[in-house]
């Protein structure tokens, strides 16, 4: 495939992401400029992030920290937004916090902590979104409602790195309208016991919509604008 023939399919899809942000934004009274639209490129090369840019994506996002920092440093001249939302070994720190301005994946305290001495070893302000386990359930990353607070109080308190907000995947198997409404009344506790922490990552290509109609401010979405990945073999 052509880059010319690539750019057009990202462009294409990158259109059909604006405009279903901007159908859901005027279902619900919201407008695009309350809304960060993260474009995820696991899986996809540098040269799709250079793409992505081109077309005027700003921020984008990766789930594993060998992949992303080789990619970060691929495209360092693009001055793009780097977002780590995979879940996050403490041995990894070191790496993400060379390229990551936002980790959204945060979900215990050991991890505060060495995000914490790390941003500070480095001289870097890193924001973080504590990650909720919306189902309860903290296999996949997160932590459950009731002990966001405690986390967010942890970030809040840390050296080097700033409170952004909170960040969810919609459980499979429930809706995720209901999902998204538990998050962002998650959200709204955290928000007002840390004023500036007004972030809620959520929402991906299956369920934008649901997202921006619950508060969403950050949307990571990477099928609908690169397309489906191939399954991943370790
Ligand atoms: C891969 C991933 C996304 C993007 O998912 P798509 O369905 O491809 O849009 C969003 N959030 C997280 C945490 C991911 O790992």
């Amino acid at each position: 495939m052509t880059e010319t023939t690539r750019r057009d399919e990202i462009a294409a899809g990158l259109a059909k992401v604006e405009a279903e942000i901007a159908e859901a934004c005027r279902a619900v009274g919201r407008t695009r400029r309350e809304l960060t639209l993260i474009a995820v490129s696991k899986t996809y090369p540098a040269s799709d992030v250079r793409l992505l840019a081109e077309l005027g994506v700003t921020d984008v996002g990766e789930n594993r920290d060998q992949e992303a920092s080789a990619k970060a440093r691929e495209c360092a001249d693009l001055g793009l937004v780097w977002h780590f939302i995979g879940q996050l070994q403490t041995n990894k720190v070191r790496s993400v916090i060379g390229y990551a301005d936002v980790v959204h994946s945060v979900d215990r305290p050991r991890l505060v902590a060495a995000l914490s001495q790390e941003a500070l070893r480095v001289g870097r302000e890193i924001t973080c979104l504590v990650q909720v386990a919306l189902d309860g359930d903290p296999a996949r990353g997160g932590v459950p409602p009731q002990d966001v607070p405690a986390l967010a109080e942890a970030v809040a308190g840390s050296g080097g790195i700033r409170l952004g907000g909170v960040m969810a995947v919609a459980p499979l198997g429930e809706e995720p309208s209901r999902a998204f409404a538990r998050l962002r009344e998650i959200a709204q506790v955290v928000r007002d016991a840390h004023p500036g922490a007004d972030a809620i990552s959520a929402g991906m290509s299956g369920d934008m919509s649901q997202a921006i109609a619950n508060g969403a401010t950050h949307l990571r979405v990477g099928t609908a604008l690169l397309g489906r990945r191939k399954p991943f073999v370790r």
